[in-house]
């Protein structure tokens, strides 16, 4: 990414229309911009286009029509090693490496001092594994090693990438579930990653939602509302129909975003 400029947004679309295949535009018209800091959310059902978003914003492709700008440039203009670097991106599937913790925390940077190692623990929220483990950061995980669980798994996975202390994390929220203390270890890190740089979350947790800065709904490639929690519980009657479902649940029972819960929904009013 390049250098920052005043007062520019970190991550801008501007109407941007793309599709994998001539005539059959995926996104449509979409546009939203980032802030330098803050918690944004993307939802919406399963096909809508959300990793598509994250497809375009690390330039595995060109928008068709519309612009993308990092720190007001055009993305097309940027290098994309360089623009890539910026960026750090956690998916569903984080991979713990045959190795201590340490190493599966510094294997991308592995000249990383011990105040930032410490610093990334603390963010990610892993401290307390960290004293649960026999030997701290040199136990073995993975294969054979001490068992972590898939929410801890996705924080060591956040650690590591905040290592590269990118300008903009992308984070794909895992959808299986999680038990209450992952889930809200999840929300804190969430939280305080927001806090030290510019977080795109596709998110399926009520959890992490309601937090958000601002949450953008995206119904089959087109942005069908965005805001807060609350402006979304106001204007949105797809959102306001999660947030019942959400809500009716147990609250030990983490929910998740239905995928296909925005067809069934009227439309907006
Ligand atoms: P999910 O929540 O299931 O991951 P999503 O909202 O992330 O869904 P995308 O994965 O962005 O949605 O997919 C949007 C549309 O683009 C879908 O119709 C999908 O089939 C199509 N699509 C995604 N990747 C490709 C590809 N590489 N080639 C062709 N079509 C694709």
């Amino acid at each position: 990414m390049p250098t920052p400029r005043e007062g520019s947004a970190v991550l801008e679309f501007h109407d941007v229309w793309f599709g994998y295949e001539p005539g059959r535009p995926v996104l449509r018209g979409v546009s939203f911009r980032v802030p330098r800091r803050g918690h944004l959310a993307l939802i919406g059902p399963s096909g809508a286009g959300k990793s598509t978003v994250f497809a375009l914003i690390e330039r595995f492709y060109d928008p068709d029509r519309g612009r993308i700008l990092a720190d007001g440039a055009d993305l097309r203009r940027l290098d994309r090693t360089v623009h890539r670097s910026g960026i750090g991106l956690v998916d569903q599937d984080c991979p713990v490496l045959h190795g201590t913790l340490l190493e599966n925390l510094t294997y991308a940077a592995p000249e990383a001092s011990g105040a930032e190692v410490e610093r990334v623990i603390e963010l990610a929220g892993l401290g307390e594994l960290v004293t649960r483990l026999p030997l701290g950061l040199d136990t073995p995980v993975g294969e054979r090693g001490a068992a972590l669980s898939g929410g801890e798994r996705q924080r060591v996975a956040i650690a590591r990438t905040l290592l590269a202390r990118p300008r903009l994390l992308l984070l794909d929220e895992p959808t299986a579930h999680l038990d209450a203390e992952n889930e809200a270890a999840l929300r804190r890190t969430i939280d305080q990653v927001a806090a030290e740089c510019a977080l795109i979350v596709i998110a399926h947790r009520f959890t992490t939602i309601r937090t958000a800065a601002q949450v953008i709904v995206l119904d089959q490639g087109v942005v069908s509302a965005s805001g807060t929690h609350h402006d979304l519980v106001a204007s949105s009657g797809y959102y306001r129909g999660l947030a019942a479902e959400w809500t009716g649940r147990d609250a030990d029972s983490p929910a998740t975003v239905p995928p296909t819960r925005l067809n069934s929904t009227e439309p907006e009013p």
